[in-house]
């Protein structure tokens, strides 16, 4: 038992310097994109000097996003034993995490690289070096959409660039981008890695949008299950946070309404369309809370 802990730890370990080797592999990465914008300097054009200020600005954000993701708690559960009101339908709320050795909420999942229960893990990311969850998924999302449109911007400042020198020194593209200099090879390596990069980064943003319309993370979809379904909107907010606009598009700290009781559904109860069973549970004005507790634990005897 000893040894398989060890194991584990060692497997944890290994994957957090991985991680961090990752982290500072896109760091390194992006910072060396942005030098090469500079390439195009004396241009006179005056499109190519907003355009870096644009991919200035973007890579500011893009980094203050990945620096939230990687180093914000992605929403750990701290409460060790169920709450006395979720023990009356403990069949359901009672589930315990043998390895954090405190209770698990329907919606929460251990991550054995973090070794930690996380409310809403998503899934662990390697190139962020920690998990995707609750509170931190608002930093992933954003940090993949600004990412996107930087390497957009960096790809049309190259494009206007290389298009700019060849009018003005009346050389073709091609024959020109053959000889081989210094500068040349790094246009062409960024412009590889940018469009590896575009279609990486734009399935992994398409796959979270659509994981905030469903309500759904990924260890939830492996289920086949769902959580409540409501409109785009309300999903958003749980993810987003209830604030003003302009909060959205920030890597401010979102204001969350965090609900353990959160339970998650197969497709055929969604389709039933019945009430969801954590608002009455949770709903402390509700008088038919505690009458519905007591209904779903005298079916549970029943069917024992
Ligand atoms: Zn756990
Ligand atoms: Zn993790």
């Amino acid at each position: 038992m000893k040894s398989e802990e060890n194991t584990e730890k060692q497997k944890s370990v290994i994957s957090s310097y991985f991680g961090c080797i990752l982290l500072v592999l896109k760091h390194v990465l992006n910072v060396w994109g942005l030098y090469t914008t500079s390439f195009y300097e004396n241009s006179q054009l005056s499109i190519l000097y907003y355009l870096r200020a644009i991919a200035f600005c973007l890579w500011v954000l893009l980094s203050t996003c990945q620096f939230r993701t990687s180093f914000s708690d992605p929403g750990e559960v701290h409460q060790k034993s169920v709450p006395i009101k979720l023990q009356l339908v403990h069949e359901m709320y009672g589930r315990k995490c043998k390895k954090c050795n405190s209770w698990k909420p329907p919606r929460a999942h251990h991550c054995k690289r973090c070794n930690k229960c996380f409310f809403k893990m998503d899934h662990h990311c390697d190139w962020e070096n920690n998990c995707i969850g609750a509170q931190n998924q608002k930093y992933f999302v954003l940090f993949l959409l600004y990412q996107l449109l930087y390497i957009l911007t960096s790809l049309s400042i190259h494009t206007i660039g290389i298009y700019d020198y060849c009018m003005k020194s009346k050389r073709k593209i091609l024959p020109m981008l053959m000889t081989i200099t210094t500068t040349k090879c790094q246009i062409l390596s960024i412009l590889l890695f940018s469009f590896f990069f575009i279609v990486f980064v734009s399935q992994m943003l398409w796959d979270q949008i659509s994981a905030i319309r469903d309500n759904q993370t990924v260890v939830e979809s492996r289920q086949g299950k769902f959580g409540r379904q409501q409109s785009f909107m309300n999903n958003f907010k749980q993810v987003f946070g209830d604030q003003a606009w302009y909060h959205w598009l920030l890597p401010t700290k979102p204001i969350l309404k965090i609900n353990y009781a959160e339970l998650v559904y197969s497709e055929e109860l969604i389709n039933q369309g019945t009430q969801y069973l954590e608002d009455v549970i949770y709903d402390e004005t509700n008088p038919a809370s505690i009458h519905f507790a007591e209904f779903m634990l005298d079916n549970y005897a029943k069917q024992k």
